[in-house]
């Protein structure tokens, strides 16, 4: 099958492109890296008027510096998160968590907002920047809003945007240098999304204890309290622990689950 038709509009100022957005409602899209949306748009899932490429916008590629976070531009790509060409505040699981991205074509040109807000439960940014402590940055007809990673993706495939909106940044908190993370995915092949995802992200500096549970049915759940791993090193008390996250998975997914879980814990037991 092909695209339905479409205008494609190359808007060339950020101001420009959020009235744009704001006119059109939900039959104007913004396409970043098209590396889901190119799908979409093929079988037809997504059939917009109007797409509106944000490739020509240096605004969303930009990437800022400070003492305590990094702000990066929406437009972003993986592979560049990946090769090191964007600063890593994060002592290096954002570079780890890019490499494992489907296969380099596909990291040539999806882009880290893109991800996020195609807000696939399965993505591996969607459960990444909630475990970061990240802040997503908005701009729409009401101007400009800030919503935490952890509340961006609601449900699957479905965000805190509201119409006419687009994600400008992603801001990740810098991680001390005693920070410990564990990122564990389990799928068949490489290249493929995760069919069970656990990663625990430890900050002796600010007592940051964060576990995120991700490729479930929906957003990904993000537990954060303090003692949280040294609960989880019996294994079962693990397992009890995971009961009561009451993820409503089958079986087979809960066990793929724990046993992510039980990885990336002894990962972060010898993570230096
Ligand atoms: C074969 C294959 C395997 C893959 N495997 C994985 C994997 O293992 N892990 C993983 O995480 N991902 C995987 N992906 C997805 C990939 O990471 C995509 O890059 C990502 O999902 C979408 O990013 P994009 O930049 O291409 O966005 P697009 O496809 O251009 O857009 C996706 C959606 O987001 C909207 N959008 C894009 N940018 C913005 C913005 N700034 N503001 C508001 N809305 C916006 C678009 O309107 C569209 O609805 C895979 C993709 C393919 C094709």
């Amino acid at each position: 099958m092909k695209a339905a038709a479409y205008t494609l509009e190359r808007p060339t100022a950020l101001a420009a492109l959020n009235a744009r957005l704001a006119d059109g409602g939900w039959g104007v899209k913004p396409i970043a890296g098209g590396q889901s949306l190119g799908a979409m748009l093929n079988l037809r899932l997504a059939q917009p008027e109007t797409l509106l490429d944000l490739d020509t916008l240096d605004e969303l590629r930009a990437v800022h510096e400070t003492p305590e976070a990094v702000r990066f531009g929406a437009m972003v790509t993986h592979a560049q998160i990946e090769d090191g060409k964007v600063p890593d505040p994060t002592r290096g699981l954002m570079p780890c968590v890019a490499r494992g991205i489907a296969y380099r074509a596909v990291r040539n040109r999806g882009t880290l907002g893109g991800s996020l807000c195609h807000a696939d439960p399965a993505a591996d940014w969607v459960s990444t920047m909630p475990l970061l402590g990240a802040t997503c940055l908005l701009a729409g007809p009401d101007g400009a809003r800030e919503v935490p990673a952890a509340d961006f993706v609601v449900s699957a495939f479905e965000t805190a945007l509201g119409e006419g909106e687009l994600l400008t940044a992603v801001q990740v908190p810098r991680r001390s240098n005693a920070t410990r993370w564990a990122y564990r995915k389990f799928c068949r092949k490489t290249g493929e999304f995760a069919n069970a995802l656990a990663a625990c992200l430890l900050d002796p500096a600010d007592g940051t204890e964060r576990v995120v549970l991700g490729a479930l049915d929906g957003a990904p759940r993000v537990v954060e309290e303090s003692g949280l791993f040294a609960r989880l090193a019996s294994g079962a008390e693990r397992a009890r622990w995971l009961e009561e996250q009451a993820l409503g998975l089958d079986d087979a997914r809960q066990s793929m689950l724990a046993e992510m879980l039980r990885l990336a814990l002894r990962d972060l037991e010898t993570a230096r």
